[in-house]
């Protein structure tokens, strides 16, 4: 059974690639993004309290998308794919943990790499493709930020495992999922 993190800076393409991973592999794909946006949407008391924090593209607490993966953990039996989590070291050492509660490990992290200016033009394409509320400039330099300096150390957390692949980002939709499939093998 293959447990595995999609990783890369917003824009890097993490959502389109997994949908390749899923179909390719047969796993759950669980995206704490599309889980917190469904919980504003839904406008439950979590969704109330993570609604400002998210508009800013600041990320939410660990023990907040930790709870969530913890109840999506327990109810997969397929094997999973990770998008948007874990976004920091705390959340990668927790994943660790909840992962061999259920007799699971981690097999790799496929690390998404693309340069600054083409991560924002995406964005920036984004917004107006999709008009999500945090794809506008000032929150998107927030989340660059935000990845830079709380995301990114995660990255040095599974070299240090030996599980980091690292895939050239750039390129037809076609050829990264095919780059990503040879790695993930
Ligand atoms: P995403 O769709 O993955 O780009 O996530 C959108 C926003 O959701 C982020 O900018 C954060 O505010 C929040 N978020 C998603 N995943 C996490 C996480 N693992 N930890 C903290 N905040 C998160």
């Amino acid at each position: 059974m293959k447990n595995i993190v999609i990783f890369g800076a917003p824009g890097a393409g993490k959502g389109t690639q997994s949908d390749f991973i899923v179909e390719h592999y047969g796993l759950t794909h669980v995206s704490t993004g599309d889980l917190l946006r469904k919980e504003i949407a839904d406008q439950t008391e979590l969704g109330k309290r993570i609604k400002s924090i998210m508009d800013e593209g600041r990320l939410v607490s660990d023990d907040i998308v930790v709870e969530m993966m913890d109840k999506a953990i327990a109810a997969d039996t397929k094997g999973m794919l990770f998008d948007g989590f874990p976004r920091t070291v705390a959340q990668a050492e927790t994943l660790d943990r909840l992962l061999a509660k259920h007799g699971r490990e981690l097999t790799c992290m496929v690390q998404l790499e693309v340069p600054r200016e083409e991560l924002i033009r995406r964005l920036l394409e984004r917004a107006k493709i999709q008009g999500r509320a945090d794809d506008n400039e000032q929150t998107i330099a927030n989340r660059l930020d935000e990845y830079n300096n709380k995301t990114l150390p995660v990255a040095n957390y599974y070299a240090g495992q030996g599980k980091q692949k690292l895939i050239d980002g750039l390129g037809s939709i076609e050829d990264i999922a095919a780059r990503v499939r040879a790695a993930i093998g």
